[in-house]
């Protein structure tokens, strides 16, 4: 990894040098996950993106190749859900080959990952992968992807990644009261000594369709006793500078979970991720209501030398702190959904 001072000439208003750029590569899911996509506002009449209106591998890989430029090292695909996109082996092997480019991740809700396309994705470069699973009840599952998706099949995508030795394969459980924190025990149990690594998210306000209301978080210390009075945890070191998931390993030496505590304790202070919608907008916080519009900057001819004058400006002129500034009047403020700019 580059050390800090490498990114001097880049770092926000708060000083945060840019390091994580997510790629949104479509808003479309065939889930409708009640906390993401709920399905009475993401019904048939939902008016999605346009295949002319979402950003080409061209496109993408321009974005990708001059962000590197300005301290971008790593990489993370998501959605909507990225399996949806065929082309998504040859867009983690064009950003692979971009200079700078150290590390290249994968969210997915794992529907899709055959093991034969997990090979080919490794095959292509891609390093880590994070596959989500809300529960192992199936019908706490099923009630909450609300396609009726099955828990086995998901698990299935699970030791399909591992196989293509994307490991290890982090596993990503929301954890929202009412709907599935009598699953966080569960899932702890089952993930212990797999070599899968469970991360416990705490449910964010994003977007404005979810219905989000605090008491409806279960907050990380909650998680963390559930499951330290069962199986005890050991707090572990952050690994990289901005790391969202607290980690703790299991006392008994049966592997590691995460906790990401963006409600109960947030980390502005360290993000250094911008973020790229499906259609070309940039973002520099989860919870900005609007994006910096690029698409037509990349469709008009635009130069690299100018783009990356912008790209750089985008960051440069950053504040954002959404999480720390969190109160009752923020929950009506507009924001930009999930699904779009894809968590
Ligand atoms: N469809 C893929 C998936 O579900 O993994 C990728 C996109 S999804 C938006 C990325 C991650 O955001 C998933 O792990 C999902 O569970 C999480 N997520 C969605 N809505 C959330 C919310 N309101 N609060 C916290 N996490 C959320
Ligand atoms: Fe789709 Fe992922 Fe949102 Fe669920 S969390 S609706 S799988 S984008
Ligand atoms: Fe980053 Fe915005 Fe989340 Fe704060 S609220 S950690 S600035 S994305």
């Amino acid at each position: 990894m580059k050390d800090d001072n490498a990114h001097q000439a880049h770092r926000d208003k708060l000083g945060r040098p840019l390091r994580d750029l997510r790629i949104s590569l479509t808003d479309r899911c065939n889930f409708r996950c009640r906390y993401c996509m709920p399905r009475e506002k993401f019904g048939p009449d939902y008016a999605f993106l346009s295949n002319d209106e979402i950003l080409t591998i061209d496109e993408i890989v321009r974005v990708t190749g001059l962000l590197a430029k300005l301290g971008v090292e790593k990489v993370r695909l998501t959605g909507g859900e990225p399996l949806l996109r065929r082309d998504i082996a040859d867009i983690i092997a064009r950003i692979t080959e971009i200079e700078g480019i150290e590390d290249i991740a994968l969210t997915t809700n794992g529907s899709l990952l055959t093991a034969k396309r997990a090979k080919s994705l490794a095959d292509a470069g891609l390093k880590r992968i994070t596959i989500s699973l809300d529960a192992m009840n199936e019908s706490i599952f099923q009630g909450v992807n609300d396609v009726g998706f099955p828990v086995h099949r998901v698990l299935k995508a699970i030791a399909a990644a591992q196989d293509a030795g994307l490991e290890p394969v982090k596993v990503n459980m929301v954890v929202r009261r009412g709907l599935n924190e009598s699953e966080i025990l569960p899932m702890a149990e089952y993930f212990r000594g797999t070599g899968a690594v469970l991360r416990f998210i705490e449910y964010m306000d994003v977007g404005t369709t979810n219905g989000w209301q605090l008491q409806d978080v279960i907050s990380a210390q909650e998680i963390f006793r559930t499951i330290d009075a069962k199986f005890p945890l050991v707090a572990t070191e952050a690994r990289t500078p901005g790391e969202v998931a607290t980690r703790f390993r299991y006392a008994d030496g049966q592997g590691e979970i995460g906790i990401i505590h963006s409600v109960s304790k947030p980390f502005c202070g360290t993000c250094n991720r911008l973020r790229l919608t499906a259609e070309g907008d940039l973002f520099t916080c989860l919870f900005a209501a609007r994006g910096f519009p690029l698409r037509s900057r990349l469709r008009d001819g635009t130069g690299d030398d100018e783009l990356l004058q912008i790209l750089g400006e985008v960051w440069l002129t950053r504040s954002d702190r959404y999480s720390e500034l969190r109160t009752k009047q923020t929950a009506n403020l507009p924001r930009i959904e999930m699904s779009r700019i894809g968590g």
